[in-house]
């Protein structure tokens, strides 16, 4: 299996290549050539540990990686570094079922992807003889720049350069990544929100000029977002998983369809659902959950990419993006792979900040459902579920769960659903205990912690115990303008 370009058809890589580049020079997203099928016999699957499913499904994707290669990765990633065997629990409240993303070293789903993808990558490198030094630039909306770094500090032969806006995190998000150890690490806030940050790390990755002048120091840029292949295909594999669990726990019969219903920031996780679906994965629906920053909701209801608006700052902050980067991969599929018609698109919404698709290509989306849930909304949400089932969830998972309780009203959801639920409710702990009604003008962060836990019942996960005491490490704020430059001295340093 071959990855090819969104904006050049032609342009084909392989596995290994797509993720040592991470984007296409064009400017484009990798994306299959083609979807594996797989031998869906679920009264063995049912059994499978998460390394053995994720063994089964990435060897597939990464089709010039040996099967013992994929192992090695594969075990390297998913071990005590998550606080549960199952590493993607499945938890049933309220009739619905939540699964469990967050038990990972950062606490947030970014970990599922980011604990294998330094291995996937200096495998690549490996199967590619690549010998320079790889440099990784991201751009983070909070959770992404945190579980990046916790899986590539001091990893040899790699930087990690993070980039999140200032203000526009929690502030157990920021202590996480401020506090981070590894030389190689280096953590920048920038003044702008997170689509100007990745905005301008896209245009990096794009700069030829400033590519040639590292690949004379034996230097490549690398991408740890959602854009990176890497990324996406190990998200592709909970999918399966939690369908594996279903069919386990007897939630459905071998074979039923279900519905997973996503909280969707970049549209990474969902277009892994959407890939598990194409893979034969038995899924009806894919529910997308948008906050106040509704431009997917806008666009499934009408076919208008428009990203004219105010940019909202919410309590679901991962989720606060208007240019979701991995929709330019489910359009290129929905409009037949015209790269063409594509980048025109693309370039409508720098130009514009707008693209309409035609009618004819609307029933190509028809997978998809998309709802929305206010601010008050996702603060209702985490009481209801509380007091009907005594489990807290973060607001994002609550976004999701709102948007199901919508979409099933509507008629819009009929199987049973499986909700994502991408963060602990330990990484917003503010946001959650005035859910919960609670007053938090006066307390401290440590208060808000301790609180939670008396709340929630659920004991502290690592990645909370000591953080608040840890030494800030990273003092750096900067502008937009300003990141070309830091790039560029810190990875020819
Ligand atoms: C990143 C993130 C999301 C959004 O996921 P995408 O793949 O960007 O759509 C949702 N919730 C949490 C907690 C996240 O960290």
């Amino acid at each position: 299996m071959m990855y090819k370009s969104t904006r050049n058809n032609q342009y084909l890589v392989s596995a290994s290549e797509a993720i040592i580049k991470g984007l296409s020079e064009d400017g484009g997203l990798f994306v299959p050539t083609s979807f594996p099928t797989f031998n869906l016999d679920w009264d063995e699957l049912k059994d499978f540990t998460y390394q053995e499913m994720a063994t089964f499904i990435l060897r597939a994707f990464l089709d010039d990686f040996s099967a013992e290669e994929v192992r090695a990765c594969v075990e390297a990633a998913y071990n005590d570094k998550f606080d549960t065997p199952e590493i993607a629990p499945l938890v049933e409240a309220d009739g619905k079922y939540y699964l469990e993303l967050f038990h990972g070293s950062t606490i947030a789903f970014k970990d599922q992807a980011l604990s294998i993808l330094p291995y996937l990558m200096s495998t690549a490198n490996k199967i590619q003889a690549n010998d320079r030094e790889i440099v990784i630039l991201t751009a983070t909306s909070g959770d992404t720049g945190k579980a990046a770094m916790a899986g590539f500090a001091d990893v040899p032969g790699t930087k990690i350069i993070v980039f999140y806006p200032k203000g526009g995190v929690s502030s157990i998000q920021e202590q996480q990544m401020v506090s981070q150890t590894g030389d190689n690490t280096f953590v920048v806030a920038v003044n702008g929100n997170f689509d100007h940050a990745q905005s301008k790390v896209k245009e990096l990755f794009n700069d030829e000029a400033l590519r040639a002048e590292l690949a004379e120091q034996n230097v490549q840029f690398s991408s740890a977002n959602s854009m990176n292949i890497g990324r996406l295909v190990p998200q592709v594999v909970y999918y399966f998983y939690a369908y594996a669990q279903m069919v386990k726990k007897q939630a459905i019969v071998a074979g039923d369809a279900i519905d997973f219903c996503v909280p969707t920031g970049n549209f990474g996780n969902i277009l892994a659902a959407y890939y598990a679906k194409k893979s034969g994965l038995p899924i009806d629906k894919l529910i997308c959950a948008s906050n106040d920053n509704r431009v997917l909701y806008d666009f499934f209801h009408g076919g208008k990419y428009d990203i004219n608006r105010d940019f909202e700052l919410t309590i679901s902050p991962s989720m606060d993006i208007l240019i979701s980067s991995n929709f330019e991969r489910l359009v290129f599929h929905a409009i037949n792979e015209d790269d063409r018609l594509l980048t025109t698109y693309m370039k409508d919404l720098a130009d514009r900040k707008l693209y309409t698709i035609p009618e004819k290509f609307h029933p190509n989306f028809a997978d998809f459902v998309a709802e929305f849930a206010t601010q008050s909304e996702t603060k209702e949400e985490i009481k209801a579920i509380y007091e009907a089932a005594n489990y807290v969830i973060d607001p994002h998972t609550a976004v999701a769960s709102k948007a199901y309780r919508k979409a099933q009203q509507e008629g819009a959801s009929r199987q049973p659903v499986v909700i994502v639920s991408t963060a602990s409710p330990y990484k917003f702990p503010e946001a959650v205990l005035t859910a919960l009604d609670v007053d938090t003008t006066t307390m401290s962060d440590a208060d808000l912690l301790a609180k939670l836990k008396e709340l929630s019942g659920v004991p502290y996960p690592d990645a909370i115990e000591g953080l608040l005491e840890a030494e800030v490490r990273h003092h750096t704020v900067i502008d937009i303008e300003e990141m070309k430059e830091l790039v560029k001295k810190i990875s020819l340093s």
